[in-house]
């Protein structure tokens, strides 16, 4: 890891060479390409992403780092391990530092209003990543997936994994941070699903936590979904009923509820786990797929997306049009932002090593 990071630093580091090299004609043709913006070439980009304390921001972070740098560009990377003020004061540096452009994978998607409005006073664009930037007129395009076909995903797979029986099922529903906007897109993406069969009685919610509020778990914080699933088990499943399966919206948050099913006695040959989805097939859960706990992920592919932000981002330093594929979805209290949205896949047991180890994203000895 450590060796090809160094040779991409290498690399990084020839192709500025290489740029500043034929300095003065690369500046002349970016003027002349973009009037009045300023020259692409060794523009600094400001990167913000929430936290560490999740595989996938990593990922993300540094895909988009090493991708702008093979471009020429310098970036300033951050991250704000899920504190508003911190990625708040991450934004203005950046822009005090003089960034060109900023890409921002908010913590919470409406607290940065004045701090896009100063990038706007200087011509500074924003790209939203993953999440939705909300309130602000001055977010210009948005990358990200299909954030409601993420939520119909993970319900399919929760509906294939109750199985074919009549049923009642019951089950429990789990959403993601309120002030993330692809939280109440994937809720509602998984009630398109699910709310037919809820109504018809094949599925039964049976602590009748069925709202977004009452499921949504604040940062998408693990400890707080376990304490949720635990109150759940000991208030609701009493009398040898038992929960059959529960949407969850993301890897930490499934393994938290798999804790505490496992605490109530779940995960044994007598009773097995619940059916447990997840999202972003993070190595601990593929473990747990494999190991026959976790039930499924959705795999978002954040080497593509990484991939679609730096075009973007590419394209409108050179003063371009980026390409998108949505103008309709994305209503982010402001306007409608221009935005890319990847197609996300459901990863299981069956399909585990198609998905993740032919494709690359992980070694066979990182899911061992
Ligand atoms: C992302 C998910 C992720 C969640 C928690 C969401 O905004 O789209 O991929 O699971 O945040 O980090």
């Amino acid at each position: 890891m450590k060796f090809t990071r160094g040779i991409a630093a290498l690399a990084a580091a020839g192709l500025v060479l290489t740029l500043s090299a034929c300095g003065s004609s690369q500046k002349t043709a970016d003027q002349a390409a973009a009037p009045g913006t300023a020259s692409a070439a060794g523009a600094l980009v400001g990167v913000t992403m929430p936290t560490k304390s999740s595989e996938r921001w990593i990922h993300d972070g540094d895909n988009i780092k090493s991708a702008l740098e093979k471009l020429g560009y310098k970036v300033d990377l951050q991250y704000a391990e899920n504190d508003i003020p911190t990625q708040v004061n991450q934004i203005e540096n950046q822009i005090t530092k003089g960034a060109k452009l900023l890409v921002i994978a908010s913590i919470d998607g409406t607290a940065i209003t004045t701090q896009l409005q100063e990038a706007a006073d200087k011509k500074i664009p924003v790209i939203a990543y993953d999440r939705l930037i909300r309130n602000s007129p001055n977010v210009d395009y948005y990358a990200t997936f299909d954030n409601f076909k993420v939520g119909v995903e993970q319900a399919n797979s929760l509906v294939k994994g109750l199985g074919t029986g009549p049923g009642p099922f019951n089950i429990e529903l789990f959403a993601g941070s309120p002030d993330d906007n692809n939280a109440t897109f994937f809720f509602n993406g998984a009630m398109s699903v699910l709310k037919p069969l809820m109504d018809s009685g094949k599925l039964v919610v049976k602590s009748g936590q069925t709202d977004f509020a009452r499921a949504a778990i604040l940062r998408w914080d693990p400890a707080t979904a376990q304490r949720r699933m635990e109150d759940l088990l000991t208030k609701t499943y009493t009398g040898g009923a038992k929960v059959a399966g529960v949407l969850s919206p993301y890897d930490g948050l499934s393994i938290g509820i798999l804790s505490a099913l496992k605490s109530n006695g779940y995960g044994t040959a007598g009773q097995p786990y619940a059916i447990v989805t997840g999202q972003d097939a993070e190595v601990a859960s593929v473990k747990s797929i494999i190991a026959g706990e976790q039930y499924s992920t959705v795999f978002k592919d954040t080497r593509i997306l990484a991939d679609t932000t730096v075009k973007m981002a590419d394209a409108v330093l050179k003063g371009g049009k980026p390409e998108v594929n949505n103008t309709t979805d994305y209503d982010n209290g402001k306007k409608v932002v221009p935005s890319f949205l990847l197609q996300p896949v459901t990863v299981d047991k069956a399909n585990y090593q198609k998905e993740l180890v032919d494709s690359g994203y992980y070694t066979a000895g990182q899911l061992k």
